[in-house]
């Protein structure tokens, strides 16, 4: 006897092999059940499939049907929920089902053979019963005590208890959002003894500083095992034993970056994602999915609370969160106060208007004084500007060379420290030349700042001042001010950020540089001062979402300042700037997200932009821009003459706009040209529907003549840039 099983494999969306793939197995498997089957000459992990009739393959051809090779049965099958959450995935983001569900698990899942998998779950069994009987275990700790509660985060934990949700908690910087979830969990946890919560964070950086918090309160009452993260930061091993812990039910709590969406969790009754309007949660390869918004689907799925938290929500959910009887789905929750908020008011914001400044000055003389008279005082500064490196470009003033990148559109930037010119790109490094290529002038110099010019200028700023000393034994009173940096750059090895973050919470920093990094969720205590040396250039981006970052990158910066009671009380945020009297610096100074989200939501109303309508990108690459242009125009071209014609399909087709195929922004990479083009509808369905037929037409327009040359095309669902 032997049954016909449809089994997901690893393939891509443009492989040319349907959805699903039909194998022969000697027994009945579950859905979910995962297997070991051969593809080509290689074996692979594949996920049973319950087909349903538009993912079933067309003909099956029976003598070519392979046997599998082997059933994982130490491991349990997915359950239908984590089922649909791929289906859902991979038809929403257009990606092929097997692509989708395979980048979902493990990776270490994925190599084990069914005995290396037996072997190994025979090991971490015994390894777990030693430890039971070790008596150390079986002592019980006491939990540490919650705080108590401030009356918001009161208000706010009975209304999620009270109400449905989805909630968005739109709290300031400080506020106890973090506690709010850790109470929630905990209510969650007590009152069922399988429940299981999803928390997630938008960087592996922030992983450990969170785990700490929710190890410390829930291991004493649930054990070591019932915290598990995952994220791309551990090893394989690491990352296989989180993912059977939350599969199998014993890890109560997964923390973890947007992956972690995925992850199998048979009792999820929670999910938080915090920071809920950082970029990251949108993955920028394979399916580009946003944890955020599959966060929404599955708790609708899995009938379980989502919570999204955030001082500068962003705009989606802002809109999605406007009162119900305006056509708001999510509830918000308000929580306006920083905790202790009589010592720790809000960082006093102040703007300097560089057109009143000395041309070209870096720093303006007011902010100059200001860090001085910081760091005479012991308190700590952060100057901050998003872009590493030395300088942006260098340049020959006699023949107008320019570091031009030679496979890319786009300048390499000067590093100073290893004097190097480096493709942000496509990495592309050379030695900096010591003339200029083309003329042989000496002369060549750099053009505008990155943070590495930035942390010696400011070094030779502060060079005649001396420390005051007492902080740190390492450096006595009298020793020059120091200054360090944070970014990219000083932190590619392992462990150096860890290192780096330590000195500056030692005290033996007094000016910290650095890029975005620093601005993100990092609670230093003794930061007064928070200076945007630079920051205008997002108010005049082509990005429609640039201002929207700009604006949550200042308020998060400005929760960098004044965390410490005994020194918050005079903190100060800086924003140089040549457009003082912007709106979005009017609103920053308030503090008042509700009124530049609501601007911005004018505006965006207006110009027919999200939340108001619904975008996809298709990208196409290709050796040629003509070829990658044309590629996308044909493609348009051919769902306007064809797809009218298929039956029902005239009406939806009007809600759809196809915009002409144009170039990327940087539209060399590597020697490879990139165009793209944008699809819009007023209805997210109408879209969705118009990208499920659309998928053939694209698959047969890559055949044309014209398109010869085209490297690969994808879409884009819901894109952050355009
Ligand atoms: P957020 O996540 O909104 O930035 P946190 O939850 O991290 O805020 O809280 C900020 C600080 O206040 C933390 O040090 C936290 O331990 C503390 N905190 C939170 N809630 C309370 C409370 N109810 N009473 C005392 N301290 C609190
Ligand atoms: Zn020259
Ligand atoms: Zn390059």
């Amino acid at each position: 006897m032997s049954e016909w099983l449809h089994v997901l494999v690893p393939t891509p969306a443009h492989a040319g092999l349907g959805p699903v793939l039909t194998y022969r197995s000697k027994e009945v498997l579950a859905a979910g059940t995962l297997v070991r089957v051969p593809l080509g000459k290689r074996e692979t992990l594949g996920v049973v499939w319950q087909s349903d009739a538009a993912e079933a393959t067309g003909e099956m051809q029976p003598d070519k049907v392979r046997d599998i090779a082997g059933v994982i049965d130490t491991i349990a099958p997915l359950n239908d929920q984590w089922q649909q959450l791929i289906r859902f995935s991979a038809q929403y983001y257009q990606r092929a089902l097997g692509e989708v569900a395979l980048a979902a698990l493990p990776p270490q899942l994925r190599e084990l053979s069914p005995e290396q998998m037996l072997r190994r779950r025979q090991r971490s069994l015994r390894a777990a019963e030693k430890k039971a009987k070790s008596p150390a275990q079986g002592k019980v700790t006491a939990a540490p005590l919650a705080p108590v509660l401030s009356s918001e985060q009161s208000q706010v934990l009975g209304d999620i208890e009270s109400q449905a949700g989805p909630f968005l908690l739109f709290g300031a910087t400080g506020s106890g959002k973090t506690e709010v979830y850790l109470q929630c969990v905990q209510t969650l946890l007590e009152r069922d003894p399988l429940a299981q919560a999803l928390v997630m964070v938008p960087e592996i950086n922030l992983t450990p500083q969170l785990e700490s918090r929710f190890r410390e309160r829930f291991a004493p009452l649930y054990g070591e095992h019932a915290v598990v993260s995952l994220h791309s930061g551990m090893t394989n091993p690491q990352r296989l034993n989180a993912w059977l812990a939350a599969h199998e039910g014993h890890a109560r709590i997964v923390l973890g970056t947007r992956m972690a969406i995925f992850a199998s969790m048979p009792h999820l009754q929670l999910i938080v994602v915090d920071e809920e309007h950082d970029p990251s949660y949108k993955s920028g390869e394979g399916a580009r999915y946003s944890a955020r918004d599959l966060a929404l689907y599955r708790g609708k799925l899995e009938d379980a609370k989502v919570i999204l938290g955030s001082a500068t929500p962003s705009l989606e959910s802002w809109y999605q969160s406007r009162p119900s009887a305006e056509g708001g789905r999510y509830v918000r929750l308000h929580m306006p106060s920083r905790i202790g908020s009589e010592t720790q008011a809000l960082p006093l914001i102040r703007r300097v208007d560089m057109n009143h400044q000395p041309r070209k000055a870096v720093f303006s003389i007011p902010l100059l004084e200001a860090i001085k008279e910081r760091v005479l005082r012991g308190e700590q500064c952060m100057v901050f500007l998003n872009r590493r490196g030395y300088a942006p470009v260098l340049h020959c003033a006699d023949c107008g060379w320019k570091s031009e990148c030679p496979h890319c559109s786009a300048f390499r930037v000067f590093h100073k420290i290893d004097r190097s010119l480096r493709c942000h790109h496509c990495g592309f490094t050379e030695r900096v030349p010591r003339a200029c290529p083309t003329c042989g002038n000496l002369d060549i110099s750099p053009i505008g700042q990155g943070t590495e010019q930035i942390e010696e200028h400011l070094a030779a700023l502060l060079a005649d001042i001396r420390r005051p000393g007492t902080q740190s034994p390492q450096f006595p009173e009298g020793e020059p001010v120091r200054v360090a940096r944070i970014d990219a750059d000083s932190t590619r090895l392992k462990g150096s950020l860890q290192i780096q973050l330590a000195a500056v919470h030692a005290g033996d920093v007094d000016v910290l540089v650095g890029t975005q990094m620093i601005a993100k969720g990092h609670d230093f205590r003794r930061i007064t001062l928070v200076a945007a040396v630079n920051p205008d250039g997002a108010l005049f981006s082509s990005d429609f979402r640039a201002p929207e970052r700009l604006f949550s990158l200042l308020m998060q910066a400005a929760g960098r300042a004044g965390r410490d009671a005994s020194l918050g009380h005079n903190s100060e945020v800086w924003i140089q700037t040549f457009q003082p009297a912007h709106p979005l610096y009017a609103a920053l100074k308030q503090y008042d997200y509700p009124a530049f989200a609501q601007s911005q939501l004018n505006d965006r109303a207006q110009a027919g932009m999200p939340p108001f309508s619904f975008q996809a990108l298709v990208r196409a690459d290709a050796r040629s821009q003509d070829t990658a242009q044309a590629f996308l125009n044909a493609a348009s071209a051919n769902a306007q003459t064809d797809m009218v014609a298929w039956p029902g399909w005239e009406d939806a087709l009007q809600d759809i706009t196809l915009y002409p195929a144009v170039p990327m922004r940087i539209q060399r990479v590597a020697n490879v040209e990139r165009a793209q083009m944008l699809v819009e509808s007023p209805s997210r369905s109408a879209l969705q529907r118009f990208l499920n037929g659309w998928q053939s037409v694209l698959h047969a327009t890559r055949k044309q003549d014209e398109c010869k040359g085209l490297i690969r095309w994808a879409i884009d669902v819901d894109p952050l840039a355009i």
